[in-house]
């Protein structure tokens, strides 16, 4: 296959060589059970003790309050789901959501409503913000548990945690943040952010795909969403992916050692791209802009274009971006932009930009070339774009 300049860091990142590293020993001979006695088996619960203090130490919390996950989309349901049932059908049946969440969060959300939970779902700003005023007035006494995501994986508008958090525990309901698209490129503190659970997955920040977290605050209420044996405090049972904790862990301590130089340097990428784009390329736009926002997504919109067509001119131009989120791929497009307020044109002409750790000036600088070229084929209707 011939090679890509990729600009796809939000739908998941390459494996960071550190992290490899970190996590060869347990592909190979660190290959015991953590739950066996013996030597191999104990080296492997102390890899999993290590890893669980070094994701702890990333956010702030206490090593007995992370569980391992399957990645981002389990931890988001054990959050959701897993505190629902542990308040069974007591008064709190009440739960609230912005419309912009990921799908792990709203299907998650709209299973409990088949089984007799309200949801109420609360609309962000055009500029893809939630006002914590807002979310507010959709407050109630019974509201048992508020999730907002840290930030928006399509456009990178961050949310402000700590107000809407501070907002759910005034009625006294539990807040979970989906923060798989805030770690790594933000930080990420939950004591400071005053969260009750926090969802991340290593595969968005240079870790491997098939593993994530959940912080549980210590005294929150959570059950188990599938049943076995007693790893993760029964709250994920099943034999630990070792290997793929280790490289959770690595990636942690990888993020946190880079976190400000690496942002500045993507937010000064970031910030040069979309100027570029929208004095250059007539009828062009950044949705979300004005908004806080991570510091590697761009989400360009284009005025008479369908964003599927330029993504796939861009590919042969070998370009690798995407319109948004794999799961909004369909006819019906992105739920966040819609939610933001966009017309179904709008949503169309839209396009997801995500640079990340091995992004360099001039991978930047080609697309942006192929990127003008592109707009004008497509616009014109010539799908063939020279690279
Ligand atoms: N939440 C957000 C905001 C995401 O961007 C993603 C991944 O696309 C997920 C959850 C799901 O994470 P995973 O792919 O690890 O299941």
């Amino acid at each position: 296959m011939e090679p890509i300049v990729y600009l796809d860091n939000n739908a998941t990142t390459p494996l960071a060589p550190e992290v490899l590293e970190a996590m060869l020993p347990y592909l190979r001979e660190r290959y015991g059970n953590p739950s066996s006695i013996h030597r191999l088996g104990r080296q492997s619960h102390e890899a999993l003790a290590h890893s669980r203090r070094v994701v702890a130490d990333f956010l702030g919390a206490n090593p007995d309050e992370i569980v391992f996950t399957a990645g981002g989309t389990e931890a988001d349901n054990l959050a959701i789901v897993g505190t629902s049932v542990a308040a069974g059908f007591g008064e709190r049946r009440h739960l609230v959501a912005s419309n912009i969440e990921h799908h792990a969060v709203l299907a998650a959300l709209r299973h409990l409503e088949t089984l007799g939970w309200e949801v109420t779902s609360v609309s962000a700003d055009a500029s893809g913000r939630l006002d914590p005023e807002r979310l507010a007035s959709a407050l109630r006494s019974d509201t048992l548990l508020v999730s907002v995501m840290a930030a928006n994986n399509e456009t990178g508008v961050l949310q402000p945690i700590a107000e809407l958090a501070s907002a759910a525990h005034g009625v006294g309901a539990w807040f979970h943040t989906d923060a798989v698209q805030a770690c790594g490129k933000i930080p990420v503190d939950v004591r400071a952010w005053g969260v009750d659970l926090l969802s991340l997955s290593a595969h968005k920040f240079y870790g491997p795909n098939g593993v994530g977290a959940l912080y549980i605050k210590s005294g929150v209420p959570c059950t188990p969403i599938c049943y076995g044996g007693g790893q993760e405090r029964a709250l994920r049972p099943g034999t630990e992916n070792v290997a793929a904790i280790v490289g959770l862990a690595e990636a942690c301590r990888q993020a946190q050692a880079r976190l400000g130089t690496e942002a500045d340097e993507l937010a000064r990428m970031r910030d040069a791209l979309e100027a570029h784009v929208v004095e250059r390329i007539s009828g062009s736009h950044v949705n979300g802009v004005g908004a806080p926002r991570t510091p590697n997504t761009v989400n360009l919109r284009f005025d008479g274009i369908d964003g599927r067509e330029l993504v796939a001119a861009l590919d042969d131009a070998g370009f690798g971006v995407s319109t948004g989120a794999a799961c909004d791929a369909g006819a019906t497009g992105s739920h966040v932009l819609i939610g933001m307020g966009l017309d179904r044109d709008a949503v169309q002409g839209s396009i997801r930009v995500s640079l990340g750790r091995y992004t360099v000036e001039e991978e930047v600088r080609s697309f942006l070339v192929a990127l003008e070229r592109a707009v004008e084929s497509v616009r014109t209707h010539r799908h063939f774009i020279e690279a």
